[in-house]
């Protein structure tokens, strides 16, 4: 059985970035939704006892769907945490974003049109592959880079439910806030693995 998994910050640490309803909503409400679905499609699957990446890797359909978006918001919600206007990328992982794409100024300018521009609902992403490569995705839906092979680092939802209630339409702003959230900490230990 998946079970939710806890937050590592407070329902209203990441306010005002992120409110405590938002929170509510996303995670004891949409993620929680995805996790019942999933332990009820796994029994008598294939994919009962694989790890949740393996599942994800290989699946289609509803239990791609189910545990695709539980690997993303898992994903998603351990790499954030209280805001920060000074915050940006550590260790190993700055070197590579500086020596890839020139600068940290440069690399969010870059993930960031690839957030607003993302059609419909899905997940930014940066990934790394077996070379220690960077690489900035566009996935729709439940889609993860552990379907290309590639490592996943980094993710903003661009679902509108991670962002309406605070910012109704606006997903730009949201974006653009979004980067006081990130513990670049648990990014560059994701990198390291
Ligand atoms: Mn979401």
């Amino acid at each position: 059985m998946y079970q939710l998994i806890n937050l590592p910050f407070g329902a209203s640490e990441l306010e005002p970035v992120i409110s405590a309803e938002t929170i509510a909503l996303h995670h004891g409400k949409h993620l929680a939704t995805y996790v019942n679905n999933l332990n009820n499609l796994l029994p008598s699957s294939e994919f009962e006892n694989l790890p949740l990446e393996e599942i994800v890797a290989k699946a289609k359909g509803a239990i791609f769907n189910n545990a695709g978006q539980i690997l993303n918001h898992n994903l998603y919600f351990e790499q954030l945490q209280a805001p920060s206007d000074d915050n940006h990328p550590v260790g190993a992982l700055a070197t590579a974003i500086d020596e890839q794409f020139g600068s940290f100024e440069a690399f969010k300018e870059k993930f960031t049109a690839a957030a607003v521009t993302l059609f419909g609902s899905g997940w930014a992403w940066l990934a790394s592959d077996t070379n220690g490569k960077l690489h900035i995705l566009q996935m729709a839906n439940a889609d993860n880079p552990v379907t290309k092979d590639l490592k996943p680092l980094l993710t903003f939802d661009v679902w509108e439910h991670a962002y309406y209630v605070d910012y109704r339409n606006r997903r730009p702003d949201h974006i653009a806030a979004m980067w006081q959230l990130l513990n670049w900490q648990v990014i560059d230990r994701r990198f390291m693995q």
